[in-house]
């Protein structure tokens, strides 16, 4: 049996985005947060480097911005630029109002400097930023008499006039969310929640890939969700990868790559192909220096010469005292590994990191659907354009998730909870123990294919060998789908095979390379096309 639930504001997702936002609503009303696992499971809860912002003298709103635009790569909307950057301090404010504690020295915050940033403007604790925002905001959340946290809750769609066969001709652009359909995991029901508005803040997709910085949650849940339900998705070409992340010959698929930070080049460390042959000086003057997108693409382009799996990142020149000092979380976890690197080259491979484009929304967080925001990874604010400046990711997440809050307190104002009695989830249906084996088969295809063919570096042949197998696997798992009651596995593969499809077809439809987006049949940037890539799913 279906149980209904009615909330004022129902957010899916309990990162930073998800938690920043319940936390500034709850101020004048009551939230429901659905989370798939337990609160802290998140990108979010991995981001070690920390959070850009102009908080010291040497440094103006200015300069950030400039930096922005650079890295995006003429993609950027400059308004919500200047937006993110404005409004940051201020909103670095109310993290620490909630509780984050950051790094300081001398009794300032210790602001450290990134690639692309022209001054040092990076709050931080340590190495593990993101795992203490995650903390205190899930401890705010906990205070908080008006947010409801339910743990092991999976969205699965929203409701929107598509759930009704009356209202179902309603035209794309006056459809509304009237909230959404969530498994529960615990006791395998399917529950309606009802709300007023709806915001989603489930980060993003680098489980499509083979190898990933992110945890087994970001299974694009968010992207493909909204795409269902009629939203406008843009830019999903633009994937960010990390160039290096440790290489594991046991990696196990659904893992994160343990990130070996910049900081390692930064601090002198020296790429090597397996063979002993530096290679960075054939591709960059800045060799390892040079920006990450330069970076990935050359050791791919070495991976794919020799056909190696991984290339190794060498830093024994230094002393180990200086090693272990400065890196004490990839010294240990390496070493619980095996590899000293102290004493031993670390093996390094690139791996899929962030997400650039997601679900269009204004300078309020608004999407295309009335009464759904969307905020964080799973956002497409305009912030990036064609790559990300590290460390903004945060800080658009915090600036977003505030102007959805402002811009949800005027709309439920003047709105109701829906009455319309929305139907129950279609709960019936069965699967085999040998049919769920398919999914663990289909999920390493989807991988494999997206890391051999829409990589790093991608050519129009490859793009569309991918389309082919992608909906093949689209085509297998929905007839799985329909004839099965839902569980999370079978959710998660659905949204990532929905994600990868986005991808694919927005490489497909831009004919230039720019920012991450790399194709070696268009290799140029076109200034003629300086245009988003927006999807929209007509068929509804
Ligand atoms: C290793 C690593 C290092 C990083 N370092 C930095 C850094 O130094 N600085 C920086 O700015 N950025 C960094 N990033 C990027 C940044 O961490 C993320 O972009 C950001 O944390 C995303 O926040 P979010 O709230 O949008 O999503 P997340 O933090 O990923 O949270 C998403 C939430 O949604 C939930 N969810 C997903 N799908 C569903 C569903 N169907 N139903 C219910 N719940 C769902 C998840 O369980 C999770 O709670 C890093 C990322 C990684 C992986």
């Amino acid at each position: 049996m279906t149980t209904s639930f009615k909330t004022d504001v129902l957010i899916i997702g309990s990162g930073i985005a998800g938690l920043f936002a319940a936390l500034k609503i709850s101020e004048f009303a009551e939230v429901i947060i659905v989370t798939k696992k337990n609160s802290a499971e998140s990108n979010t809860n991995y981001a070690q480097g920390g959070i850009a912002s102009v908080l010291s003298s040497e440094d103006s709103f200015e300069k950030h911005i400039q930096d922005t635009l650079i890295a995006g790569a003429g993609l950027c909307d400059y308004l919500a630029v200047k937006k993110m950057v404005e409004e940051g301090p201020a909103r670095i404010k109310d993290l620490i109002k909630y509780g984050t504690e950051f790094t300081k020295k001398n009794g300032q915050l210790d602001l450290v400097k990134e690639g692309g940033h022209s001054v040092s403007r990076i709050a931080h604790t340590r190495d593990f930023t993101g795992r203490e925002v995650e903390r205190a905001l899930i401890q705010a959340v906990m205070n908080s008499n008006n947010i409801h946290l339910m743990e092991n809750n999976i969205a699965i769609d929203l409701i929107t006039e598509h759930n009704l066969l009356q209202l179902r001709d309603i035209d794309l652009e006056n459809r509304h969310c009237f909230g959404a359909y969530v498994l529960d995991i615990a006791s395998n029901k399917v529950n309606k929640i009802v709300s007023k508005a709806t915001v989603l803040s489930t980060g993003g997709l680098g489980q499509v890939y083979l190898h990933t910085t992110n945890p087994k949650i970001a299974t694009g849940d968010g992207f493909a969700i909204a795409y269902r339900a009629g939203a406008k998705i843009g830019n999903m070409e633009f994937v960010q990868f990390h160039p290096t992340s440790l290489y594991e010959l046991n990696h196990q698929i659904d893992k994160p790559s343990f990130l070996i930070s910049e900081a390692v080049r930064g601090f002198g460390g020296k790429l090597f192909t397996r063979d002993g042959n530096s290679f960075m000086q054939n591709y960059d003057d800045r060799k390892e220096l040079a920006p990450r997108d330069i970076v990935a693409r050359a050791i791919d382009n070495e991976l794919k010469k020799g056909g190696e799996d991984f290339v190794y990142l060498d830093i024994t020149h230094k002393s180990s005292n200086e090693i272990i000092e400065h890196f004490p979380q990839i010294y240990q976890t390496c070493l619980s590994k095996g590899i000293d690197i102290t004493k031993e080259p670390i093996p390094v491979v690139p791996a899929a990191h962030y997400c650039c484009g997601g679900v269009v929304v204004d300078l309020e967080a608004r999407t295309s659907l009335n009464g759904l925001y969307a905020c964080g990874e799973v956002s497409m604010t305009g912030v990036h354009g064609a790559n990300r400046l590290a460390s903004n990711s945060l800080l658009e997440a915090i600036v977003f998730a505030d102007s959805a809050s402002s811009s949800i307190k005027k709309l439920i104002k003047s709105s109701q909870i829906s009455s319309i009695e929305f139907p129950d989830w279609d709960d019936s249906g069965t699967l085999t123990s040998d049919e769920k084996v398919l999914l663990t088969h289909s999920i390493k295809e989807l991988k494999n294919t997206m890391w051999d063919y829409v990589g790093i570096v991608r050519s129009s042949q490859r793009l569309l060998r991918a389309q082919k197998r992608i909906l093949n696997l689209k085509e297998e798992t929905e007839i799985l789908y329909k004839k099965t009651k839902v569980f999370e596995e079978i959710l998660e593969l659905r949204n990532l095979i929905q994600s990868a499809e986005l991808i694919i077809f927005s490489a497909l439809f831009r004919k230039e390379s720019r920012g991450l987006h790399f194709n070696i049949d268009y290799p140029e940037k076109d200034d003629t096309k300086i245009i988003n890539t927006i999807l929209r799913n007509e068929s509804l």
